[in-house]
Parts: structure tokens; sequence; C-alpha cells
């Protein structure tokens, strides 16, 4: 990956979330405050508008930068979390203009490691991370497998979306759906479609 795929990645999600944001909202409406797809239709504009004002020359950087815009434009809890992913994945990348899929599997996996320090939520709490962690396991697998960009990718975006419907029968332990205890079940986790949108994409322009 370079960091004109790592802008197309971006660029691809912003669009998935744009076409996705009814969706993202109706889901959130059910078990939370109606809010995700306009919180991340926000952020991720943002994002696509600060990767086109000065584009970053390195996959790190375009992370980096990417995940400050969505801490810095989207509130609630979206914004931190998917902030801090993005940040913490471009800070483990090296800072050269290509990346390799492992460099990938190391930054993911310290985007899903930022998001645990900040939620506290463990796998099957009903949160973003139960299709962010399939996923990643998933892309490693791939790249141990031998597989290029385009083929972990699409493995990990398969995993992205078995992981976000397999949400439907838990019960939310974290975020705004907790609240709702045992009526959070029966309902897909919004941050986990949305994590699936941006898996999609990656396998979408790898
Ligand atoms: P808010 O709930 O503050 O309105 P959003 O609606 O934008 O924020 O995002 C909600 C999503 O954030 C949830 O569907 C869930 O996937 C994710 N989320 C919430 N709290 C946590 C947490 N502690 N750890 C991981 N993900 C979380
Ligand atoms: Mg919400
Ligand atoms: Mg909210």
């Amino acid at each position: 990956m370079d960091a004109a795929l790592a802008r197309d990645w971006m660029r691809a999600a912003a669009e998935a979330i744009a076409a996705g944001a009814d969706g993202l909202t109706r889901l959130d409406s059910a078990i939370g405050d109606g809010d995700h797809g306009v919180n991340l239709h926000r952020g991720f504009t943002a994002v696509v508008a600060a990767l086109e004002k000065s584009p970053p020359e390195t996959v790190s950087e375009v992370l980096v930068k990417s995940g400050a815009t969505l801490m810095s434009r989207v509130g609630g809890a979206s914004g931190p979390l998917y902030g801090s992913a993005l940040r913490a994945a471009g800070k483990a990348l090296p800072a050269t203009p290509e990346v390799q899929p492992a460099d990938l599997v190391t930054a993911l996996r310290a985007g899903l490691a930022a998001v645990r320090k900040l939620g506290g939520a463990a796998a099957g709490d009903k949160t973003l991370i139960d299709a962010y962690g399939p996923a990643v396991d998933a892309f490693e697998e791939a790249v141990a497998g031998g597989a290029d960009l385009a083929g972990a990718a699409g493995a990990a975006a398969r995993a992205a979306q078995a992981g976000a419907e397999a949400t439907v029968p838990l019960q939310a332990r974290k975020g705004r759906a907790s609240y709702l205890g045992e009526r959070s079940i029966g309902h897909q986790d919004p941050g986990a479609a949305s994590t699936s949108l941006i898996f999609g994409a990656l396998a979408e322009v790898a």
C-alpha cells in the first residue's frame, strides 16, 4: 500500500458511509441515540477534505491525519474510538512511502489495542470490536498464508461483515446501547456495521 492507495481507502470509506448513513442511523436509533450515521458522515467528509487540502505522502501520515480529524470533528463515542484507532495504526507504520501487508497487520492490531484501551470493551460486548477483531484476525491469517493486500483485505471485509451480523443476538455491555440491557438484544450494533463498511472500502480499493 502506498499513500495514494491509503487516501483512496479513506475516500472509499467516506463514500460507503455516506451511502450507508441512513442505515447506520436507523441501527443507532434502535439501541442508541440515532446519530451514528450523521456522526461518521460528518467525520469522514472532514477526513477527505483534510487529505485533499494537503495530501500526506506516507501511509502512516494518511492514517494519523485521518484519525486526528475524526477525533476533533466527531462527538460521541465513535469519533474518539475510530480516531484513536486510525492514529495508533498510522503511528505503528514505518515512515516509508509504501508499506507491506505484514506492516498493516501490525498497524491494524495497534488500532484495535487503542480501541480496547480507550473504550474498555472486550469481544462479545456488542461494539465495533466485534467486527474489528475478526477482521484483523482474518487479515493476519491471510497474510500469513501468502495473500496479497487484495486477498487479505477481502478476507478482512468478509470477517467484519460476519462479525457485525453476529452482534444481533448479543446484549450490549458497553456504550449507550448497554443502558437498554436485554432490550439491546435483536439489533445489530451500529459501530460494528460501520466497521464492516470501512473494511469493505479497503477491499474495494486494494
Ligand atoms: P454515541 O453512542 O456516543 O452516540 P455513536 O453513535 O457515534 O456514538 O457510536 C456508537 C458506537 O460506538 C456503538 O455502536 C459501538 O460500536 C461503539 N462504542 C460505544 N462505546 C464503545 C466502547 N466502550 N468500546 C468500543 N466501541 C464502543
Ligand atoms: Mg449514537
Ligand atoms: Mg451520540
